[in-house]
Parts: C-alpha cells; structure tokens; sequence
C-alpha cells in the first residue's frame, strides 16, 4: 500500500532515530510506520524483511531493530498484514512458514495449512436444489462450505515457541497498535473493497467492518479495526488456544454453519460443517523441507500438502540438465516454460495431501527422476499440452519410450495471498506465504471479531470426483497449496530466501525469479521487475504484457501459445508478487520487493553488523 505524502507530513518528529537503538535505520526512516513511504529495495547488514507493505515492514523492523530475530518479525509482520491486507491474510487463514537457523545449519518448516472439517463430504459441494455440484462462482466462492479451519494463530505459536525469542503477547503488539490507530487507505484496499462490494454485503458483519456507510472506505482516510486489535489482545493475553478452544472457536464454527447472511442478498452461500471440536483438533505440522540441488546450490521449500516445494523442485531438477545461461534469451524462456509443463504434470498427477495419498515427494525431488523428465524437452519445439505425467515407479534417468496420460484441472491465478521475508543478524531467514486464499476469502468475517474466514477449500477439486484425484475432497484433508516460500543455501549458508503470492502461478513466479538470478545474470531486483509468464500444463501460457511484447514472436515460432495472464479475480494481468532477502558472501543483505506490481511491495534493513 503506497502512503500519500500528506500523511508523510504529519507531526511526528519527535519520533527521531535516537529511540531506534543501537542499530539505525538504513531504509525510511520514519518511526510511525504510516509515514514510511515504500522502497523496493534496501541494502543492510543488521537485519531485513520484505513485505507488500510498509506497515508490516515496519512492524517487522521495529522487532528486529530490539533485538528479536527473523521469526519474531515474521510473526509480527504477518499480524500486521492481517490488519492492512485483511483481504489476503490474516488468522482466518493459513501458509506455510519455511526457518533457517542459523544456530544448527538446518531447515524446518511448518506447515499451518487449513483443513478440511471432519464432517466434510463430496454430498457438501452438491446444491440440493439442482442435484449439481455447485459452480466455483458465486456458490463455492463465498461460501461456509469452502471454509477451512484455520492455521495461521496456530503457526505463529508455533514458530515462536520453536525458535523465537518473543511471547505471542510482544510480537502482536505492533499489530495491535495498528490495529487500533488505523493505517491510511490506499487505491489497493479501496479496489479491492469495490471488487468484494457484492460478497461483503451479503454479511452483516462484512459490511459493518468493510463497507461503512454503504461504500468502501475513501482513499486516504484513516480504517480502524478494534474489533481485530481486541481478538489479537485475547489471543496475547490468553494464549492461542482462546482461538482453537474457547468462545471464538464456537463462535467462528457457529459462523461457518450459520454465516450472518444480509436479507437482501442473492447470493446462495451454501453453509459449512465445521465445529469447535474441528477447531480443537487443529495441528500445525512441522515436517521435512523438500531438497533440490541446482547450479551447486542447495534449494529448500515446503513439501505437501504444499505443491510448491516439489514442483519448484522438480522443475529446478529439469533445467539442471540444460544451460539456460549460454541459450539465446527465447530459446531460455522456451526450456523454462517446458520444465515448468511437465513439472506440473507431475504435480497434478501426485500430489494432494500426504496424510492422505502417496505423495511420492522422494521421486518428484530425485535428480535421476527430473534427467528423465528432461528427456520430454525438445530444444526445437514445444510439446503439445497437456503433456502426460512421468512414471514415479520406475524410472533410471533413461529417456522413457512412452508415459501415460492425465488431465489438468483448475486452476485460477488471483493475487491474494501474501508473502513475507525476513532476516536477522544472527543469520536466521524465514520465508513465509500465508493466504486466505481469494481476495476477501470467503468474505464472511466472524461478527464482531474483526477478521475474514478462507475459502481454502475451494483449492480442493470440486467440480467432480475422481478416486484417482490425489487433491480430491475428503474430511480432514489439507487441500493442495501451491504456496512455494523458499530458502537457497550455497555452501551450506543462506543465499535467497523468496516466495509469492498468485495461486498456482506461485510456483512459477518463484521458479521465474529463481532462473532469472541464477542463470539470467539479473541481480535480485532485476529478477523480481522482470516481465512474468507462466506454463503450468495447459494449451497456452499466460504472460504479462511486457513479456508478449519480448518473446511472443519467437515462442510463437517455436510452437508456444501466448495469452495475455489475469482472469476475472486478476484483471490487471499481473503475475505474483515477489518478497525476497539476498543475502552476499560478505554477509550484506538485500531486501527486495515490487517496484510496481499490486503497488509496490516495502523493504527494510538495519544496519549494523551480523
Ligand atoms: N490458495 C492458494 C494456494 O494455496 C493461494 C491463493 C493465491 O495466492 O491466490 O495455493
């Protein structure tokens, strides 16, 4: 969100640097984060974050700048972007959170993803009038059905508990500040109110809180959320089990079977099975990253019930076997679209939730598996989509004679979602993407609670049942993410920590940035400004503007079909939104974010020494 510079003119200047410690600001240096205006990128040494926006930014710096580390500021900058990007995250969600520590060497992650209430069946996603699955939208959209029960509180407690040095109760406060002051509306959250005028009209509770007086609230006024700022100071003053056990878990199940509908909506807004004890049995699950190894350099990310660690991975895997440095700029773009089909393939092939598929993540990540996968690519020519899945049950890096088919289903590419990077003088990184999922969710927000519920599981298939789907509705499953945040060792010490948001372009928008740094001699913030494409299996692949503009003719040549990216949830065609650490030999971090996407992202560092 871009701060006018009106506000940036407000009297604060008692606020000076001096109450900033021992390690001054490199980047804006304001200390009410409502006057910072946004960078993109920053350059420190004390420590770093990246984030869509400079409130949260801010939030995160001010807990680094006291001596917390990158989960500390993590969490806090996620708390603050359920408060200014309330339409993209916050506890009524879930993500993934991928930590480097500093201390051991190793990788973790968390996976807080939502999940699918116990009494959940296929019988849920059928409109009892018609006998139909309901459509995707208007039905599933903003529905209780498609609500998940929600991991975010849940991850953010954890990943204290695990390797943090705050109590919930310290990383919440700057939320809570904002919370209750109000941050300063920009273009973004006025749009993206209009664009959910109809669904958040449709609730009482919406309305109140979203559409005061009938409208959006105005570009440049001031938008509080006490009701936001009292639930997150339960939770502080409580714990997070007030969350997942006490009245808020009654309160948000009641909401999901009963959602407090508008008299005078169209919409259908089938209702949700969810109950306190669902909420109850909520888990966060630390697991094993996934592993790939490229270019020398060790690539860590999230493994299922995500998508995005593996077909990141996977993809990764592919091109290790290619040169994309020494190709002409086309015929580079043309392996990278290829990699990225066929990883895809794979994705929807295999993986869904492991608690309940096989999800054969060993092989999706196995060099010898992608060698095989590499011998689909034809430097000369694309292959016609959607091109067919690899054998996980048999494979020895020999190109194979012939592979069986599968069909692609979904996928939309909205850019709610986001994602956040941090970095600490110790040498901790955390790259986290949280989500509840469409811009606005379900747009149902839990009455006087001040936070929207998710429509994660619309990210399940829904619109047919196929035993064979591994992402197919089943009670108590995580559906399939794309979310991919990702962490790069190079010699055992980090080197890029990125992620995105954008639905199932998230894997493309990572794998783009990747090869681009790594292989296309941009630095950082070329990587992230460069124009985006994505090819996840399907007849054409969707490209921003500036990308039509630069390769179109030759990937036309070579027997790719280019379509303009954004779909009725993205109609600016923009693809992701990139927030990213750099971190060089000499221990420099970058932080970088959007310089122009979905108006700019924010970065911040500290100076002072690692
Ligand atoms: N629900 C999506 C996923 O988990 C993310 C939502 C988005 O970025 O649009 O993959």
């Amino acid at each position: 969100m871009k701060r006018s510079a009106t506000v940036a003119a407000c009297a604060c200047a008692a606020l000076t640097l001096s109450a900033f410690g021992s390690l001054p600001l490199a980047a804006p240096a304001a200390a009410d984060p409502r006057l910072t205006e946004k960078q993109a990128t920053a350059t420190g040494s004390g420590g770093a974050v990246s984030t869509v926006d400079a409130d949260a930014s801010a939030a995160a710096l001010s807990v680094l700048r006291k001596g917390g580390n990158a989960v500390d500021a993590a969490v806090a900058a996620a708390a603050t972007l359920g408060v200014t990007e309330p339409y993209s995250a916050g506890i009524g969600g879930g993500g993934y959170f991928v930590h480097y520590d500093a201390e051991s060497g190793e990788v973790s992650t968390l996976d807080g993803r939502e999940t699918a209430p116990a009494a959940l069946s296929q019988q849920d996603f059928i409109d009892p009038a018609t006998g139909e699955r309901y459509p995707f939208s208007p039905e599933l959209v903003t529905s209780g059905v498609a609500v998940g029960v929600p991991g975010t509180a849940a991850t953010w407690q954890r990943a204290l508990d695990e390797w943090g040095t705050l109590s919930l109760k310290k990383a919440l406060a700057p939320a809570i500040r904002t919370a209750d002051r109000g941050f300063v509306v920009d273009e973004t959250f006025r749009e993206q109110t209009l664009d959910n005028k109809e669904r958040f009209a449709a609730f009482d509770s919406s309305a109140e809180l979203f559409l005061p007086g009938g409208d959006a609230p105005e570009v440049g006024s001031t938008f509080k959320n006490h009701d936001l700022a009292a639930t997150y100071r339960q939770l502080a003053n409580k714990g997070v089990d007030e969350f997942y056990t006490g009245d808020l878990a009654e309160e948000i199940s009641s909401t999901v079977q009963a959602p407090p509908i508008a008299e005078d909506t169209d919409l259908p807004v089938p209702v949700g099975e969810m109950t306190p004890e669902d909420l109850a049995d909520y888990e966060v699950l630390e697991q094993e990253p996934t592993q790939v190894g490229y270019r020398g350099l060790e690539v860590f990310g999230m493994a299922p019930s995500s998508s995005g660690g593996t077909t990141v991975g996977e993809a990764l895997g592919i091109l290790d076997g290619f040169d994309p440095s020494g190709m002409s700029p086309a015929d580079a773009q043309h392996h990278y679209l290829e990699a990225s089909a066929l990883a895809y393939a794979d994705r929807g092939r295999y993986v869904g939730d492991p608690a309940f598929v096989d999800v054969p993540t060993a092989a999706l990540t196995d060099p010898v598996f992608a060698a095989e996968r590499a011998c689909e690519i034809d430097p000369d020519s694309a292959a016609a989509k959607p091109v067919a899945p690899g054998d996980v049950t048999d494979y020895d890096g020999q190109c194979p004679s012939s592979t069986s088919g599968w069909e692609e289903k979904e996928d939309t590419e909205n850019v709610s979602t986001t994602h956040l990077t941090t970095a600490d003088r110790w040498g901790n990184v955390v790259s986290y993407t949280l989500t509840i999922e469409q811009t606005g969710g379900s747009g149902i927000t839990v009455p006087g609670r001040g936070f929207l519920l998710n429509n994660e599981l619309t990210d399940f298939t829904t619109a047919e049942y196929d035993p064979a789907d591994p992402n197919r509705v089943e009670p108590g499953k995580r559906p399939r993410s794309s979310m991919a945040p990702t962490i790069v060792l190079k010699d055992g010490e980090p080197m890029l920590a990125l992620g995105s948001p954008g639905g199932s372009t998230i894997i493309t928008t990572t794998l783009q940035t990747l090869i681009n740094r790594v292989d296309l001699g941009m630095s950082l913030p070329e990587a992230i400004a460069a124009p985006r494409a994505s090819q996840r299996n399907t007849a054409a692949v969707t490209a921003e503007p500036e990308y039509l503009d630069t390769y179109a003719d030759d990937l036309e040549s070579l027997g790719h079909t280019l379509t303009p990216s954004g779909d009725s949830f993205t109609p600016n065609a923009e693809i992701g939104a990139v927030a990213a650490i750099e971190i060089g030999p000499d221990g420099t971090l970058t932080a970088a974010a959007e310089p122009r996407r979905r108006g700019g992202g924010s970065a911040m560092v500290l100076e002072g020494e690692r």
